[in-house]
């Protein structure tokens, strides 16, 4: 059976090139990674585990994928521009194939958005788990928070938040003929870097869309100190969305669902009237409510209704 120093040789450590601000890679005590002047670190650490965190099932390329996808995508949020990486893997065993996999998957995450891996640790555990760490360059001062957000300022998101939660269901109740196209946005989230940097000096408070639209607009309220009110009728429901369950299912998925790494920002009126930028953008974004006095988040329903939203998500250690 290989040891981790060969594991890490043969599937590690020459998986992405030592990039620009990365003087010192894997291999030695520590990586020596570089900060341009006048620019800062946006810093972020995720672990996904099996079973809690994607289906048992899920094919290990996948796994990588979205074990860097999760990070990058707060790096988004932050506007910031990725760099580097870290990675902590617990596995059960010494299976090459799927560290092969995994790595497949996580290498071509990290060569799309020029991310090194720059280290890690590898060790065994009872459960498969992956963590990786994310650092990426903002211009100092830059970096957009969840607070900023402010009265009368438009309420937007981008893609089609829902689906990952659609494919989910779908793949938890083995319904025939599950849409592949939502599975693939369950495993393969899309972050949405350069969306993220694109709203550096617009955006007046930014967060990417982990736990639910619901419940990531509540901590962009929360941490700004205003309310938000969602359109009902302004919900972009896609058409895979719709096709997958009742209206009232898509708009649960699409207020509640998790997982799909879309980003949900706040932006000054002027801004999101400006519609040449917005077509510029490499994904559609659009504006689901405004900022108002709050309390809370509330969803405005056609007949012109405002009910307040429950804040669900994943919670760890509810019941235990
Ligand atoms: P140390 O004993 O100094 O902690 P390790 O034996 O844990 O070093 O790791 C050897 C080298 O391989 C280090 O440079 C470390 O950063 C790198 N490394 C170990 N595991 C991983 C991993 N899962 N991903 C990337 N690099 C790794
Ligand atoms: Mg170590």
């Amino acid at each position: 059976m290989a040891s981790e120093f060969e594991l890490i040789e043969r599937h590690l450590a020459h998986l992405t090139p030592l990039g620009e601000h990365v003087r010192r890679g894997i291999g030695d005590d520590c990586a020596v990674v570089t900060v341009p002047a006048g620019h800062e670190l946006a810093v972020s650490i995720d672990t996904l585990n099996a079973g809690v965190h994607f289906p048992a099932d899920t094919a290990p390329e996948d796994v990588g994928w979205k074990a860097l996808a999760c990070g990058l995508s707060d790096l988004a949020a932050a506007g910031a521009a990725p760099a580097w990486c870290t990675l902590a893997l617990t596995l059960t065993a010494a299976e090459e194939d799927w560290l092969a996999a995994f790595a497949a998957g996580f290498g071509a995450l990290a060569a799309r958005h020029g991310v090194t891996l720059a280290g890690g640790d590898t060790t065994r555990g009872p459960g498969l788990a992956a963590t990786v760490q994310v650092a990426g360059l903002v211009p100092e001062g830059a970096a957009l928070t969840r607070a900023g957000a402010c009265v009368g300022d438009v309420v937007c998101v981008s893609g089609t938040p829902g689906e990952a939660a659609a494919g989910l269901a779908q793949a938890l109740a083995g319904t025939p003929g599950a849409d592949p196209a939502l599975r693939a946005r369950l495993d393969r989230p899309l972050p949405r870097v350069a969306l993220g940097q694109a709203l550096r000096g617009r955006a007046s408070a930014c967060i990417d869309v982990s736990d639910g639209l619901a419940a990531d607009a509540a901590h962009i309220a929360a941490a700004s100190g205003v309310g938000i009110v969602l359109d009902a009728g302004a919900l972009p429901v896609s058409p895979a969305l719709a096709a997958a369950g009742s209206a009232a299912e898509a708009r649960e998925w699409l207020l509640h669902g998790g997982d799909d790494y879309e980003l949900c920002f706040t932006l000054p009126p002027a801004i999101a009237a400006d519609a040449a930028w917005q077509r510029a953008l490499d994904v559609a974004v659009t504006p689901i409510g405004r900022v108002d006095t709050g309390p809370g988040v509330r969803l405005r329903t056609d007949d012109g209704d405002e009910r307040a939203l429950e804040v669900r998500g994943y919670r760890h250690f509810d019941g235990s």
